[in-house]
């Protein structure tokens, strides 16, 4: 343990996101508050919802949703604190919950990198953080699958300069 966060974990309690208990050292959720995720498993279904969502790209393979939203959830509750508190490790821990549900099927067969959707420098520097960058460690860390962040850069700060779905490609590019 670093005693470090020990000690800030004392002076400044860190409280579960979707409930407001406690939480343990290497928690950002509790765990009763884990166990209770509303899961979609949709990993083990084929043609699942998500899919048929971008069903119209091409060389699409498969896409799955880990949990389902309400409005006025406790789940809409803990993904706010998510994006808007500086807590990037929720988004690292309910990876690493949906790594292990995906896993059990074969979801995260013969793929050989994961990509974090980039954040344009711009907004990466105005925020500190990149939410996916995270998202994609948990994944990466309990599948063993290497995360690359280095070869994929976004272009364009902002979307509303582009048309709704054809021109997104447009804000990212590839590099050797
Ligand atoms: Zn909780």
């Amino acid at each position: 343990m670093k005693w470090w966060t020990g000690l800030l974990d004392v002076l400044f309690p860190r409280c579960c996101p979707m409930c407001d208990t406690l939480l343990e050292e290497n928690e950002e959720i509790c765990p009763a508050c884990m166990e209770q995720l509303p899961r979609t498993e949709q990993a083990t279904l084929r043609g699942n919802s998500t899919e048929e969502l971008f069903s119209d790209i091409k060389r699409f393979e498969r896409g799955g949703c880990f949990m389902f939203f309400d409005k006025a959830s406790p789940v809409q509750q803990m993904l706010h604190q998510m994006k808007y508190s500086e807590t990037p490790g929720i988004g690292y821990q309910l990876a690493k919950e949906a790594a292990y549900d995906f896993m059990t099927a074969d979801f995260f067969d013969g793929i050989d990198v994961i990509i974090p959707v980039p954040l344009h420098k711009r907004r990466l520097r105005e925020r500190g953080f990149n939410q996916s960058e995270w998202i994609a460690k948990g994944l990466s860390d309990v599948t063993g699958i290497p995360m690359d962040t280095s070869h994929v850069l976004r272009v364009v700060n902002n979307f509303c300069c582009l048309s709704p779905r054809g021109d997104v490609q447009k804000a990212y590019t590839a590099r050797r």
